[in-house]
């Protein structure tokens, strides 16, 4: 099917501060300020009344708008930004906001949940994310505290909005005639990552554990076994687009590069930790270079920190419950 882009604009909002340091010049960000250049914000009707918004520095989200309402994916990194997504759907229906999906307790997609609330939707996730928003919400803020700054966004403004209904395995909604599943495969990057599947469209977005040419922040997975396994199983899935929570549209091949980059990262931690290297040792030593050209490599340092501390001490470092 040819992709239909609906709107191309850059953010005029907030933008005063875009450098363009190449990525190997750029120190990791204080605080989650964003040091990448600016790229406008694209979204792309994916199949009829479903439309995926790629946002290469913050975030991504979607939404299928139906006859009776509309299903919102996420709801971005602040209100403000929440406030121009839905702006963005009143440029196509004026339908209301039916349903909010929270893939994951990640503050870059659900701090704009109160805009929604608003408006009326009725907010679903998994248990687990439900429980991480209630218990890693002081390290979300913290974590989002130097974007704030950089774009003078008010932290203040964010109001935790709790999902209405909680989910286990499996849900399947239907809105308008249109079916929509979301799926539960255990954790991926993190506890409660959840998958939403539209059967019929071939189309799934993936959150947390799928963003294309994208490394992935290793501190809240249980389990990198089961998030390499998910991710080689939505590969395998009736899907021809893989919406990632970050990142431009996928494919298969885009999949199944992140399941081989996981198990090559698991792999050479668990060789540099069973040598009895120390975590500087590996910083300075293992580099794992096959990878450096993904984006956010300028990051590893942290990975590697954060994954030394899992394979150590047998908790993920941002350990949920
Ligand atoms: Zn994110």
């Amino acid at each position: 099917m040819k992709l239909h882009v609906v709107a191309l604009w850059t953010v005029a909002l907030g933008c005063a501060v875009s450098l363009s340091l190449p990525l190997a010049l750029a120190q990791a960000p204080a605080d989650g300020a964003i040091l990448e250049k600016d790229i406008p914000i694209k979204v792309t009707e994916v199949a009829p009344g479903l439309f995926f918004q790629y946002h290469h520095q913050e975030s991504n989200n979607a939404f299928l708008v139906t006859d009776e309402g509309v299903l919102v994916i996420d709801t971005r990194q602040h209100p403000r930004r929440a406030e121009e997504l839905l702006a963005t759907i009143r440029k196509v229906t004026d339908k209301p906001i039916k349903w909010v999906v929270n893939t994951h307790a990640h503050g870059d997609h659900y701090f704009g949940n109160a805009v929604f609330k608003r408006e009326g939707a009725t907010f679903i996730a998994h248990r687990d994310t439900a429980g991480m928003m209630k218990s890693h919400l002081a390290i979300e803020m913290k974590r989002r505290m130097g974007y704030f700054k950089q774009r003078q966004y008010d932290p203040g403004e964010v109001k935790l909005v709790l999902p209405d209904v909680t989910f286990d395995s499996k849900l399947t909604l239907t809105l308008g005639g249109r079916t929509v599943e979301l799926l539960y495969l255990g954790p991926g990057q993190n506890p409660g990552d959840t998958l939403v599947y539209f059967p019929k469209e071939r189309v799934i977005f993936t959150g947390g554990p799928f963003s294309k040419n994208s490394w992935a922040n290793p501190s809240f997975t249980p389990s990198m076994s089961n998030w390499v396994e998910m991710l080689r199983k939505i590969a395998a899935m009736d899907v021809d687009k893989y919406l990632g929570g970050h990142g431009d549209i996928g494919n298969k091949q885009d999949v199944l590069h992140e399941a081989q980059m996981l198990a090559d990262f698991d792999a050479g931690m668990r060789e540099a930790v069973a040598k009895g290297m120390s975590k500087d040792d590996i910083i300075k030593n293992v580099k794992f270079e096959k990878y450096k050209d993904v984006r956010n490599y300028y990051r590893m340092n942290l990975f590697i920190s954060s994954y030394y501390h899992f394979l150590t001490t047998g908790r993920p470092e941002n350990a949920y419950p």
